[in-house]
């Protein structure tokens, strides 16, 4: 199950909207079909796509299309909006080392500048994220 986010802005020059864009790509829990790229496009238009392979359930932008969305978004991925959301957001924050490409196993963490902790893989030593800590500074 992967996830990823993007955001940007839509609409008339004068009058923007902020979008957000989540697509969750994985394994398809009710149909046991592998490559279900579902998204999720929140902003000036509101509206939900699947796909797989050659077919897709065209965009949806209609009257309770949440409801519909969360359905649809629960049966396939067993999360909801929220999940994915909140899923997102911890991968984001979690530590990756770019050398091992993967989630180190162990990390070593070296003290940076007041109040930050570097973390590095204990495989290969590379920094694979920080954490400032701001109550440490003030
Ligand atoms: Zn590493």
């Amino acid at each position: 199950m992967e996830i990823t986010h993007t955001s940007g802005v839509e609409g008339p020059k004068h009058d923007p909207y902020h979008w957000d864009e989540y697509v969750v790509t994985g394994y398809n829990r009710k149909f046991c079909n592998p490559e279900i790229h579902f998204t999720v496009h929140r902003g000036l238009a509101n509206w939900f796509s699947i796909r797989k392979d050659g077919w897709k359930i065209p965009d949806s932008n209609m009257f309770c299309w949440e409801k519909y969305m969360e359905e649809m978004l629960f049966n396939i991925t067993g999360m909801t909006f929220d999940q994915v959301v909140e899923k997102h957001e911890e991968e984001e924050n979690g530590l990756f080392c770019p050398e091992c490409n993967e989630v180190p196993e162990d990390t070593l963490d070296y003290a940076g500048y007041p109040g930050e902790t570097i973390y590095c893989c204990s495989k290969c030593g590379a920094p694979c994220g920080s954490d400032q800590n701001m109550s440490a500074v003030i």
